[in-house]
């Protein structure tokens, strides 16, 4: 039994992603106020999706029947080098189509950055697995000692009791960062192109020759 749980439910239990969604669209605020509407919601949208990809290991699963520690949920995925590898990778991708070296290193910083952030909340989970920290120089497992952040069911037990109770906990702890970052202006500014298009001057009609 760890923290709680039994081993058969280890691999069904995970922060809702709640928390982890309002990191992502806190963190695309990094691009100022003057971003595109539709710009703001792919950033919000990608941002997010890295913050939750290291959760891609309960999937695993599905594919076929997971051994070991590393595979297992909070495995692999959950660890500072896989966080690292995505950064360099971005960085990589960055590079190759930007072409510009200091955009890119900040691009891959904010990425590794934000998968590091779901290991630091799930390392604030009140049952579960601990984060393999120091993977691979060893194999054990760290739970901060502040452990507010409940866990719950994933799947379809989501919508049991205890899934819509920690759900409603994980939600109201995370409000105020929610909020903030819905109120980021880019992501409700009207349509720039129609915009661009009513601030461009009309050419007088030339008068018609008699
Ligand atoms: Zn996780």
């Amino acid at each position: 039994m760890v923290g709680g749980l039994q081993p058969a439910q280890l691999n069904m239990s995970c922060i809702a992603g709640i928390g982890h969604i309002a990191i992502g669209f806190a963190s695309a605020r990094l691009h100022g106020d003057e971003t595109p509407r539709v710009r703001a919601w792919l950033t919000a949208g990608a941002c997010a999706g890295l913050a939750m990809l290291p959760d891609i290991d309960v999937l695993i699963p599905a594919l076929y029947h997971p051994h070991g520690p590393l595979l297992d949920h909070r495995g692999l995925t959950h660890t500072p080098l896989f966080a690292l590898c995505i950064g360099a990778l971005v960085f990589g991708v960055g590079l190759r189509h930007l072409r510009s070296r200091r955009r890119s290193a900040q691009l891959g910083i904010l990425a590794a950055l934000l998968v590091a952030s779901h290991c630091m909340l799930d390392a604030m989970a009140q049952d579960g697995r601990g984060m393999l920290f120091l993977w691979p120089l060893s194999m054990h497992r760290y739970h901060f000692p502040f452990r507010p952040l409940p866990d719950i069911p994933t799947g379809l037990q989501i919508f049991s009791q205890l899934g819509l109770r920690q759900l409603l906990i994980e939600t109201a702890l995370f409000l105020p960062l929610i909020a903030d970052s819905l109120s980021w202006q880019a992501l409700w500014r009207p349509g720039q192109i129609n915009a661009r298009a009513n601030a461009r001057p009309l050419r007088p009609r030339p008068e018609p020759s008699s």
